[in-house]
C-alpha cells in the first residue's frame, strides 16, 4: 500500500473526520497508486490518520475509507459496509409504506462514490468515485447478498465520472435485466419508473417525505406542480384530494410518464393538466393572465453547478419563487426547494425571503423541509446534505 503525505497544517479536516482529500493537501506520494488503489494517508509529522480510495486525476485525490489507521480495505471490508448500510434502512421500511428507497448513499454510508437504489425487485447502482469503482464486484455481490433482488442495474452514466478519468456506462451487473418500466408504490400512490432512461437511477427518492408532507396541505386545492418530472408532487396531492393539479415540465418523456402515473392512479385526468414548457415562461405567462392556485410547488432542478455560478443561481432561484408566490391566493401554500448542495440552507432562506418581499407579501414558514431519511448526511460532510425545503403559507 503506498503511503500519501498531506501538506504541514493540512491535517485539520481529516481529523474532523471529514472523508475527501484535495490535491492542494498532499505533500507527496510514494510510488504511483492507480485509480481507485487503497493509499495509507499520514500528516506531515507522520501520523497515520486512515486509509483512503486515491483519483490520481481528481481534484478530490482521496476519499477516506476509514479513519482507523489499523482497517485494511478488502471484500469483507466493503461487503460490511454495504450490510450495514442495508440494515440500517430496515426501521425507514418498517410499516411497509413503500418498495423504492435508498440503500446506500455514498459517503454518509461510508462507501465514497456508491449510490444504490431499490426499486422493487431491481437494485440500480451508480459508481462515481475510482474506490466505489475498483471494489464494484464486491459492491454487487454484497448488494445481492443482503437485500436480495432480481437484477442489478447500473446508471454510471454521469458527467462526474469524467473527473475520475472514468468512462459513462449503464447496463445490467447481475441477475435479470430490468423491464422498461418498474412500477414502485409510495405512501399508497403508485409510480412507473424508467430505471434505464429516467433521471438519476429513476427516480426522485429524496423527495418521497416531502411528497407525503404535502398531502396534508392539499385536500380541495388547486395544484401547480412546476417542474413535475414525472408527476410526484402533483399525484401525491390528487391522492389526498386535490381539485386540479397542473404539470409543468421541459421534458416530454417525463412528462409522458407523469399521464402514465396519473392514469395508474385512476387521478382524475380530466382535472390534471400536463404543460410542457419552461417554468420561467409558463408561470410568467400564467402571471399575465391572473391565474392563481392553492398550493404551488417549485422543485427545481440543480442550478448552481460550480461556485462560480451561485450568484446567478440565486438569481434563477428567486426568479422563479417571485413568480410562484404572485400565483397564490392568500392563505395558499408554498413548497419550495433547492437540490444545489452549493446552496446552503441560510442562503436559499434568504432567497425566498428577498422574493417574499418583492411579492409584497406576508409569509410564514410552516416547515423547514430536507431530502428522506434514507438519504442520510454524514455529520461530519456537509456536503451531504443537498436538498433544503421551505413549506410556507402566503397571506
Ligand atoms: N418534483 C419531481 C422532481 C423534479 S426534478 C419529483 O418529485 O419527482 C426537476 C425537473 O425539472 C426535471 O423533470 C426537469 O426535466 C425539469 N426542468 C428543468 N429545467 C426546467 C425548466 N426550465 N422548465 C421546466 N422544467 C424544467
Amino acid at each position: 500500500m503506498s503511503d500519501l503525505v498531506l501538506q504541514p497544517h493540512r491535517d485539520f479536516s481529516v481529523l474532523r473526520r471529514h472523508p475527501w482529500i484535495f490535491s492542494g493537501a498532499v505533500a507527496k506520494v510514494d510510488g504511483t497508486p492507480a485509480l481507485g488503489e487503497t493509499v495509507r494517508v499520514l500528516s506531515a509529522d507522520g501520523a497515520i490518520l486512515g486509509v483512503g480510495a486515491y483519483s490520481p486525476e481528481s481534484q478530490i485525490r482521496v476519499r477516506m475509507w476509514s479513519f482507523d489507521p489499523e482497517a485494511s480495505v478488502d471484500e469483507a471490508f466493503v461487503s460490511h459496509r454495504v450490510a450495514c448500510a442495508v440494515g440500517a434502512r430496515a426501521v425507514l421500511l418498517a410499516d411497509g409504506a413503500t418498495n423504492a428507497f435508498r440503500l446506500v448513499n455514498a459517503e454518509a454510508d461510508g462507501v465514497p462514490g456508491l449510490v444504490a437504489d431499490r426499486y422493487g425487485d431491481w437494485i440500480v447502482c451508480q459508481f462515481t468515485a475510482g474506490g466505489a469503482e475498483r471494489w464494484k464486484e464486491q459492491i454487487v455481490t454484497a448488494l445481492q447478498r443482503y437485500s436480495p433482488c432480481r437484477g442489478v442495474y447500473e446508471r454510471s452514466d454521469v458527467d462526474v465520472r469524467e473527473h475520475e478519468g472514468l468512462s459513462q456506462t449503464t447496463g445490467v451487473l447481475a441477475g435479470e435485466p430490468p423491464p422498461d418500466r418498474i412500477e414502485i408504490i409510495e405512501h399508497g400512490c403508485r409510480y412507473l419508473v424508467d430505471v434505464r432512461e429516467g433521471h438519476k437511477t429513476g427516480f426522485y427518492l429524496d423527495q418521497r417525505d416531502n411528497r407525503e408532507r404535502v398531502k396534508r396541505y392539499a385536500n380541495g386545492c388547486e395544484v401547480l406542480n412546476a417542474f413535475s418530472y414525472t408527476g410526484g408532487f402533483g399525484i401525491a396531492a390528487v391522492a389526498a384530494g386535490a381539485a386540479s393539479v397542473t404539470h409543468v415540465d421541459l421534458s416530454a418523456p417525463a412528462l409522458e410518464l407523469a399521464r402514465a402515473n396519473t392514469a395508474l392512479n385512476t387521478c382524475h385526468v380530466a382535472e390534471s393538466s400536463f404543460i410542457q414548457g419552461n417554468v420561467f415562461e409558463v408561470l410568467r405567462k400564467f402571471r399575465d393572465e391572473r391565474r392563481s392556485f392553492d398550493l404551488v410547488i417549485l422543485d427545481p432542478p440543480k442550478f448552481a453547478e460550480s461556485k462560480g455560478s451561485l450568484m446567478k443561481a440565486a438569481r434563477g432561484y428567486k426568479d422563479i419563487n417571485l413568480l410562484g408566490i404572485k400565483l397564490l391566493r392568500p392563505g395558499g401554500v408554498l413548497a419550495t426547494f433547492s437540490c444545489s448542495g452549493l446552496m446552503t440552507p441560510d442562503l436559499f432562506h434568504k432567497v425566498v425571503s428577498d422574493a417574499a418581499v418583492d411579492a409584497k407579501r406576508d409569509i410564514h414558514v410552516v416547515a423547514r423541509l430536507q431530502q428522506a431519511e434514507d438519504h442520510p448526511e454524514g455529520l461530519c460532510f456537509p456536503e451531504g446534505l443537498y436538498l433544503k425545503g421551505l413549506l410556507c403559507r402566503a397571506w
